[in-house]
């Protein structure tokens, strides 16, 4: 059944952004049919009276491990060493199928909340977080993420294995919500050979390749020493990625925080996207900020992500939206140096054009990945009408209603396609046990 969503404040299709009142008609198909001030309701369509509220496109969380949910809170507070050693990697060891749909099950629900109704994964054991996905009726690109630490014979091509036959399972699902990629981990746990295959595979396949990137300044000074070595030509992070045939328009680089110059004109010329995952690198302390500016300058298509529940400690676009734009302003002594706009962009438009996707904006053609808000809630009010009264202040705690490809998924704050109850209790068992 199609639906006409009538009464809200609709946001703009382009920066500067702004909300107007408008009629929306979603179809059957799962697509805005009709963007206007007013539609007459064509027969058997479901109205729906949005008044006193504001209508965006769904958020698009560019970058996370939605079954980390289940780390959250373990090893707050540690250095970054010693809380992956210590509390992460046993943890992530004990993980097994039935571990990762509960983990993913439980990120489902606390993006929904959030207003996302697009995420790109990259994890293990995927086919149990793609059922996950399958049942919650959400967008997303999974991965199963691969890594050999310099070992491709012994274990690098095993990865690559999984990786493909994955892959390739999704697209014989044909499930058009569900995509697939391919997720060389990072540039300082994968061998040069698995970078080269990985970009073959995608290639081959046609899919985004998604990896980690110049997050720290330590895996810049190993991945400077490892090709020093191996090659004899000390190259940075992303220019190593780059050796190896990694950057297309199709890559999404998560982080890339300590990228120079000349890195980020590389990714400008290879029309690769960045994730940039903000709270995950201040909760991390990596010690920079990515060099946002310069990327936008550059012309690099620039979407956001949460990063894992592990390390953010949690799924909220929203907050990361804020803590992106004002860890900028502040580690540049400038207020001006980003835009509410800029921050709104990447966690639409940026992430859909970041996946390939045709989501991400209110229009004609686009998918129906929609999210109602509350502009009522005290936290929003006075309404100023621009980016800003969204990024800087709204929050899941606004959001009402949420449907991805024309489904509702959320409606009246109350999840329709997911046990919330049920999978509440059984993450916490699940976490328990990992302990
Ligand atoms: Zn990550």
């Amino acid at each position: 059944m199609g639906y006409l969503i009538h009464g809200a404040m609709v946001l703009s299709a382009q920066a500067p952004y702004s909300f107007s009142q408008k009629d929306v008609l979603v179809s059957d198909a799962g697509l805005i049919e009709n963007v206007a001030p007013s539609i007459s309701p064509p027969s058997s369509c479901g109205q729906i009276d949005a008044s006193g509220h504001v209508l965006l496109p769904g958020l698009v969380n560019a970058h996370t491990h939605a079954a980390m949910s289940l780390l959250r809170g373990v090893g707050d507070d540690l250095h970054l060493n010693e809380w992956l050693q210590k509390d992460v990697w046993p943890r992530e060891k004990r993980m097994d199928e039935k571990t990762i749909e509960t983990g993913t099950k439980l990120a489902l629900c606390e993006m929904v909340r959030s207003g996302i109704t697009c995420f790109n994964d990259m994890y293990f054991h995927m086919d149990a977080a793609a059922r996950a996905v399958q049942q919650s009726g959400m967008r997303a690109v999974l991965g199963y993420g691969m890594i050999d630490m310099g070992d491709f014979g012994g274990k690098g091509r095993k990865e690559l294995a999984i990786a493909g036959k994955f892959a390739e399972k999704i697209s014989r699902q044909n499930n058009p919500l569900i995509t697939s990629s391919i997720c060389p981990h990072a540039t300082h746990t994968c061998s040069a050979e698995l970078l080269q295959e990985s970009a073959k595979l995608a290639r081959k396949l046609k899919l985004p390749l998604h990896i980690h990137a110049a997050e720290t300044r330590k895996e810049t000074a190993d991945v400077l020493a490892k090709t020093k070595k191996e090659s004899g030509r000390a190259l940075r992070p992303i220019e190593f990625l780059d050796s190896c045939g990694c950057l297309s328009s199709r890559t999404i680089l998560a982080h890339g925080v300590y990228a120079s110059k000349s890195e980020v004109l590389l990714m400008a010329r290879r029309s690769s996207s960045l994730a940039h995952c903000p709270v995950s690198n201040l909760k991390l302390a990596g010690g920079g900020a990515a060099p946002v500016p310069e990327y936008a300058q550059a012309g690099v298509n620039l979407s956001i992500g949460t990063d894992g529940a592990a390390s953010n400690n949690s799924l909220n676009l929203f907050e990361s939206m804020k803590a992106g734009a004002i860890e900028q302003k502040n580690f540049r002594f400038d207020a001006a140096a980003v835009k509410a706009d800029d921050y709104l962009r990447m966690g639409t438009e940026g992430g859909a054009k970041a996946l390939g996707i045709k989501t991400g904006k209110i229009g004609k053609g686009y998918l129906a990945d929609i999210v109602l808000l509350d502009a009522k809630s005290p936290n929003l009010v006075p309404f100023t009408n621009n980016a800003g009264w969204l990024v800087y202040a709204a929050g899941p705690q606004n959001v009402t209603d949420v449907m991805a490809n024309g489904k509702w998924l959320m409606r009246g704050r109350k999840l329709l396609t997911l046990d919330e109850e049920k999978i509440i209790e059984s993450a916490q068992k699940a976490a328990d046990r990992l302990g």
